[in-house]
């Protein structure tokens, strides 16, 4: 059971061999047992869970079964809830609790989903491995000595270890994609504009997407079916959006004439030699299913990194001035003045890593300076998403490896944010271009994962999800669990 996908616990549930409540129970148990040691999940209420769970079994027995009747999703902590404490991670928000659902938790809510507790991240979703959180880190599942990836780390080892069938996580940089790859589990990143932002704490407004972390590719377009679609209470959500048959673009199993481009940028020296030839056996993988792999070039990406961080800095710093000690969350003792509010309240509940950021930011876009980073910033912005667009008249999709590195250790490139900022170099690029991608597992690395990312053109989610799902029926590494967790066959 633990390790069973969403579809296979629907299944279940649907068949009336479980009820949702037993489900839950069994997720709890696993949870408490766990959590201790992996640090997933940062507030957990079981009652609520529970609650949840009874009434889920109640509107089945009334009414039938919506598409996620009864299935625990966790909740990345950047997602504001209504009940329970949303707190980004931070100092800054310990103890908020938000006056609404995110829009995407409502869509969950409406679908039947039992939301199940609050996970782990890097402060404000800045990081790569899920150590400036101000919970502590969170260890992964496969070894616990190394960091799970960021900036959705508790969701990416709560789902690795099974504590919880499938989460949500953020994808501003990779923070959905890089976790899922050093976990070894399914991550999708959808088009920007897909998904409403709306009472999603904002990190970097043009860049900030919501997905899933799941077991499966099919998981995953389950509840990317339940999230996406219009809100009119965000601006950024795309009204028009093509339609597509989520569940229906994973039904492929052959890649019969499927052109996939392998970008010359994205197979580095420095890279990890293990990482390259787990991604060159999947390409050859993909190749006897029927796909032509083709060379392509995307000759900005070598700026992508640069470009991120003078973009999402700068939104950062404008987003984060909203906490200034008198609407939200902490606010200093006893502050002299007006002034020293602001700056004693923001001084104490930030973290080190969040203030780099703001700092960064505000110097960007400060007179003088701006043109010479923002500006110039958003202008290689376009020539990035140029060349995507260039690649995409020659190929049908794009599959490079998700990080240039399996999971590293604890501390390692603590003291050093470049080091730590470079672990994006291949999931930046398309956040900037505004498009989809996805992460599934392709191999290991001294018994790590190791990630394969697929990005596909604008709206072409189903593209991804049909390679990516017949790449997994070909294949056993999503079928791969860690030792410890109960699920060694
Ligand atoms: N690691 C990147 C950063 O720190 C991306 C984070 C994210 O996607 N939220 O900005």
């Amino acid at each position: 059971m633990p390790f069973s996908t969403l579809s296979e616990l629907k299944t279940r549930l649907d068949a009336g061999d479980i009820s949702a409540v037993e489900l839950a129970r069994q997720y709890l148990e696993r949870a408490e047992k766990h959590n201790p040691a992996l640090n997933a999940f940062v507030h957990l209420d079981a009652k609520y869970v529970l609650a949840q769970a009874e009434a889920s079994d109640a509107y089945r027995a009334a009414h039938g079964a919506r598409t996620l009747e009864g299935l625990p999703i966790a909740i990345k902590d950047i997602f504001c809830t209504q009940d329970g404490p949303t707190q980004c991670c931070s100092n800054i928000l310990k103890g908020f609790h938000a006056p609404y659902d995110a829009h995407v938790i409502t869509r969950l809510k409406e679908a039947g989903a039992v939301l199940f507790g609050k996970t782990n991240m890097d402060e404000f979703a800045m990081g790569s491995s899920n150590e400036t959180s101000a919970f502590g880190p969170c260890r992964n599942p496969w070894n616990s000595d190394c960091i799970p990836g960021g900036s959705s780390g508790g969701s990416a080892a709560a789902v690795a270890a099974a504590l919880v069938p499938a989460a949500l996580g953020t994808d501003t940089g990779g923070s959905i994609r890089q976790p899922a790859a050093l976990t070894g589990i399914t991550g999708m990143k959808p088009t920007y504009g897909r998904v409403s932002r709306r009472g999603i704490i904002a990190f970097a407004s043009s860049l900030d997407q919501a997905g899933p972390m799941t077991r499966s590719v099919r998981d995953a377009a389950m509840i990317g079916e339940a999230i996406a679609g219009h809100d009119a209470g965000d601006s950024t959500s795309v009204a028009d959006a093509p339609e597509m048959n989520w569940l229906a673009a994973c039904d492929r199993v052959d890649m019969q004439g499927l052109k996939i481009g392998k970008p010359k940028e994205y197979f580095i020296d420095g890279m990890d030699a293990g990482v390259r030839e787990a991604v060159d056996a999947a390409l050859a993988a993909c190749e006897k299913l029927g796909a032509e792999i083709v060379d392509i070039s995307l000759p900005n990406t070598q700026y992508a990194v640069a470009a991120y961080y003078v973009i999402a800095p700068s939104e950062a710093s404008a987003n984060l001035s909203r906490y200034d000690g008198v609407r939200f969350g902490h606010r200093c003792e006893n502050p002299d003045d007006l002034l020293d509010m602001y700056t004693r309240s923001r001084d104490e509940g930030f973290g080190s890593e969040v203030k780099r950021r703001i700092l960064t930011g505000n110097f960007a876009l400060s007179s003088g300076y701006y043109d010479a980073y923002y500006k110039k910033a958003q202008q290689v912005r376009t020539l990035i998403r140029q060349d995507f667009l260039n690649a995409f008249e020659k190929v049908d999709v794009i599959a490079t490896p998700t990080s240039p590195v399996p999971a590293f250790k604890i501390g390692e490139k603590t003291d050093d944010p470049l080091t730590m900022y470079l672990a994006d170099i291949f999931t930046i690029a398309l956040n900037l271009a505004g498009l989809p991608g996805l992460s599934q597992p392709c191999g290991a690395v001294h018994g790590l994962p190791v990630g394969l990312q697929w990005i596909a053109p604008a709206w072409r989610e189903d593209m991804l999800l049909g390679a990516a799902a017949a790449y997994e029926s070909a294949t056993d590494w999503s079928t791969k669990v860690p030792q410890g967790f109960g699920g060694e066959t």
